[in-house]
């Protein structure tokens, strides 16, 4: 019999003293409200904001608080701690190079640079991740997963030219992924998934030298040029972001979106429940956070274990309750409609829920702080990624070999934790949102009656004026969920049809904006289109690697209207943004030609020509540009602006 694996406590528990809670609580009921009201929109979460401030329990509004006030040097991109010479700080009129000679142009280019390679790197890797448990599956390493859309895997194949002819799933899955496993170091210029770009916008790329030549290659050469000595023009510097950030948004994103779907299967639409009411007080309640389904999706399955369901009688459960958080939230969601208790600033308040067993995570948009919040109950946070091994959290080492005995594994240590909750301190004032869910391009298509003919008639009428992708996180420089909400409705008014992933996605469904009755918020034209297909106005499309989702449907419109995704009435936005993750996906937006708007302004306004040259220069490069306005409703207007603009290109 093989043994159970035993989860290891790293570094001890991180306990919270009484007295720093004493120090952090706060007594007076109006300065209660107003933070409570100045923190979030989200009306659930709101009397959790209301505890942890009563209760002296940190979170992260807190945190950033302590933070106050920023550096200004490090805010405006122009500090740099590259190398043992430094660190450097411009300030003009003196100092106004670093001591190796670099100005503020190229500290804030390279700064730049480095966020998108790791932005480009985190989901290039997760997409790794994935394809090697495909190549498991062929090779006969891996037994516990299993290819659930046969259908799509030999799509994908014949794409990567992979004979499928009298082959079963297997042999296909090892072929293919081998060829997949090329494109992170491929010999090759160029990556075969992005082949998928209308052929206009890979004439762009070829013309200004960005076609992505291999996933690690493009990471690998941005870290090459950030090394003191290599980049030493920012336009130079800054270009080879675009190309790293496409090596991500049609590289590493898509073979993780495209590879998930084969194996735990394509999202269709379906229906589920968000926001913190979804933690239900008589069951075991198992939060699953992070971004890999790899893990979530085999906790689903160990759930439902006869072992582990006779454990749950014994403790006297009612069951397990399985919610996600962020983007591991999003996939559940979108595949299993699995309800979801939050998006990135719900993680902490769920443990304040007092009925949370476990928190189970893997990587990316975790606080590394969440032990210390789990520690005042009885919460354990389980890690389980040898790259994220979070100190007070108990450790799992997760590989696909072993999956389902990790998984059942870390079910029974969270059912085993259900009698040492306190009932008393059991909190859950609030009621879930009901959403519709599971928009990949194929569910979209199949909506529309198997292609994507109604949707261009209906934009060439004007009764849609265009699509924009609503992307990223929260950010305690936005109140929490105000961005995302404000800028859907308003776009759902002006008839702008929104497609959402990541955090965003999560924000709008706890508005309700995921609800086909959300048409009656859409505008006139908009609206009748919704109702008589049945769906919301804001269709969600999946966690944040899935934004190769909203590329892939940009390019079957590219490629149906035989015009470079440029030429759409199409936009992105990232009104809440925080993440390297979101600056690489930004990065790929523009450099595949969509304007795309930002909510919070990057590190760059030490270098007016870095500014210049994002906002301005680069239509003259890819025909596309950033722009920054955190006001959601001004934001707006320069999204419908831009659609408008390109509609008239079109002369439609
Ligand atoms: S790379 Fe140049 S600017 Fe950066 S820390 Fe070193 S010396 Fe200073
Ligand atoms: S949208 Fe941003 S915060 Fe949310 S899970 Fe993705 S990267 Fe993390």
């Amino acid at each position: 019999m093989e043994e159970e694996p035993k989860p290891i406590l790293v570094r001890g528990r991180q306990d919270v003293c009484e007295l720093d809670r004493a120090r952090l609580a706060l007594m007076n009921p109006a300065l209660i409200d107003q933070k409570k009201e100045g923190r979030t929109i989200d009306e659930a979460a709101k009397p959790f904001i209301e505890l942890t401030m009563k209760e002296g329990i940190e979170t992260v509004w807190d945190r950033y608080e302590m933070q106050q006030p920023e550096c200004k040097y490090c805010a405006a991109g122009i500090s740099c701690q590259r190398c043992a010479m430094g660190p450097c700080r411009i300030i003009p009129p003196h100092r106004v190079r670093g001591v190796c000679g670099a100005d503020a142009d190229l500290i804030v280019a390279r700064n730049l640079l480095d966020q998108i390679a790791t932005g480009a790197a985190a989901h290039s890797d997760h997409g790794r991740e994935i394809v090697l448990t495909l190549h498991g599956i062929g090779k006969g390493t891996v037994s516990d997963y299993r290819i659930t859309d046969s259908e799509k895997l030999r799509r994908l194949a014949a794409e990567y030219q992979v004979n499928v002819q009298g082959k079963d799933d297997k042999t296909i899955a090892a072929a293919l992924s081998q060829a997949m496993l090329e494109e992170f170091g491929t010999m090759g210029n160029s990556l075969r998934i992005a082949s998928r770009a209308p052929k206009a916008t890979r004439e762009i790329w070829e013309n200004v030298g960005i076609t992505p030549r291999g996933i690690d290659r493009e990471v690998v050469e941005a870290m090459h040029r950030v090394q003191m000595g290599v980049a030493a023009d920012y336009a130079n510097t800054l270009v080879h972001g675009l190309r790293t950030s496409l090596s991500d948004g049609w590289g590493g994103s898509s073979l993780a979106t495209e590879v998930s779907d084969v194996l735990f299967g394509t999202p269709k639409p379906n229906e589920s429940l968000v926001n913190l009411g979804v933690i239900r007080k008589e069951y075991v309640n198992i939060s699953l956070h992070g971004h890999n389904p790899m893990l979530s999706e085999m906790v689903v399955k160990a759930a439902k274990d006869p072992e582990i369901q006779a454990l749950v009688k014994k403790v006297g459960a009612a069951g397990i309750n399985l919610v996600g958080l962020c983007c591991t939230g999003n996939e559940l969601l979108m595949r299993k409609g699995i309800p979801v208790a939050g998006n990135h600033f719900n993680q902490e308040l769920a443990i304040t829920t007092g009925a949370l067993e476990a928190m189970v995570v893997d990587y990316q948009c975790i606080f590394p702080s969440l032990p210390r919040t789990a520690s005042c109950y009885h919460t354990l946070i389980i890690s389980t990624s040898p790259k994220s091994r979070i100190p007070g959290s108990y450790y799992f080492g997760f590989e696909p070999e072993t999956a389902y005995a990790t998984a059942k594994a870390i079910v029974k240590m969270a059912v085993e934790n259900f009698p040492n909750r306190n009932p008393q301190r059991v909190f859950i004032p609030v009621e879930p949102v009901k959403v519709t869910t599971g928009f990949s391009v194929e569910a979209i298509r199949g909506a529309l009656g198997g292609s994507f003919k109604p949707l261009i008639d209906q934009i060439a009428s004007g009764n849609i004026r265009g699509a924009v992708g609503i992307v990223g996180c929260n950010n305690p420089k936005v109140k929490h969920d105000y961005g995302h909400v404000t800028l859907s409705k308003e776009l759902i008014k002006r008839d702008i049809l929104c497609v959402e992933t990541g955090c965003a996605a999560i924000a709008s469904g706890k508005a309700g904006l995921l609800q086909p009755s959300a048409a009656s918020l859409a505008g006139p034209g908009l609206g009748p289109v919704c109702r008589s297909l049945g769906i919301p106005p804001v269709l969600h499309m999946g966690s944040c690697v899935d934004n190769a989702r909203i590329l892939h449907l940009a390019a079957e419109l590219g490629n149906a209207l035989n015009v470079g995704i440029h030429r759409l009435p199409i936009a992105g936005a990232a009104p809440e943004w925080y993440s390297q993750k979101a600056v690489s996906i930004g990065a790929y937006f523009v450099a595949s030609g969509v304007y795309t708007v930002l909510g919070v302004m990057p590190k760059i306004t030490g270098s007016p020509a870095v500014v210049s040259l994002l906002t301005e220069g680069l239509k003259d490069v890819v025909n596309a540009s950033f722009a920054v306005e955190p006001d959601p409703l001004r934001a707006a207007d320069l999204i419908s602006s831009h659609i408008e603009r390109k509609r008239s290109e079109l002369g439609i």
